[in-house]
């Protein structure tokens, strides 16, 4: 990525104060999608990067991870999956649980979403990391139906909360913007 692309992708992005709740800087994409410009800078430097690599598929993280990983999927010829917040799927899922600040989420995948091709190569997409653990419990979803997540890619990362840590079902994590 060069420095004007990253500039103008990292420009588009909005910050948001206090939201959802007090304390938290929002790191909102809508400014990004509106911006067709710095949209089409990122999804060409994604394809880029990742018409190399080979995947078999690409899996999104619900919802914003969705819009990325659908748009690169088209890019690349290879289908999507998305991975969805628990109940939210109408097929047999696989399911797991993964901790929060306060209490526990879920996040689900369909049972046969890479049977079309064993040991499949998927890469998985989301807007952003904070702790890690929802990419975390997404990759072990990724793993456990059948396939193999051969890289996270975030379009954000908060590098101060060090979520790449938790991603112990990843080895290699690409990250676009840092904010330190
Ligand atoms: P985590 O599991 O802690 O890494 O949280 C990552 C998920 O929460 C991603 O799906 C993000 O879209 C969302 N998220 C967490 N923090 C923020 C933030 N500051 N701005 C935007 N999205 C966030």
């Amino acid at each position: 990525l060069s420095a004007t692309e990253r500039e103008i992708i990292e420009n588009s992005i909005r910050d948001v104060k206090d939201f959802p709740k007090p304390g938290i800087v929002f790191k909102d994409i809508t400014t990004l999608l509106n911006n067709a410009k710095a949209y089409g800078v990122l999804m060409n430097h994604l394809y880029q990067r990742y018409k190399e690599y080979n995947l078999d598929y690409i899996a999104g993280i619900d919802a914003r991870g969705f819009i990325f990983a659908a748009s690169l999927a088209q890019m690349l010829g290879v289908g999507f999956v998305p991975i969805r917040k628990k109940g939210k799927l109408p097929y047999t899922t696989i399911s797991e649980k993964y901790s929060l600040e306060y209490g526990v989420d879920e996040v689900e995948i369909h049972i046969d979403a890479f049977s079309e091709i064993s040991n499949a190569k998927v890469l998985l997409i989301d807007d952003l990391i904070a702790t890690g653990g929802t990419a975390n419990a997404a990759a072990k979803l990724i793993n456990q139906a059948g396939a193999s997540c051969v890289e996270a890619c975030f379009l954000i990362a908060l590098d101060f909360l060090d979520g790449q840590k938790n991603l112990k079902e990843i080895t290699n994590v690409y990250s676009l913007i840092e904010v330190k």
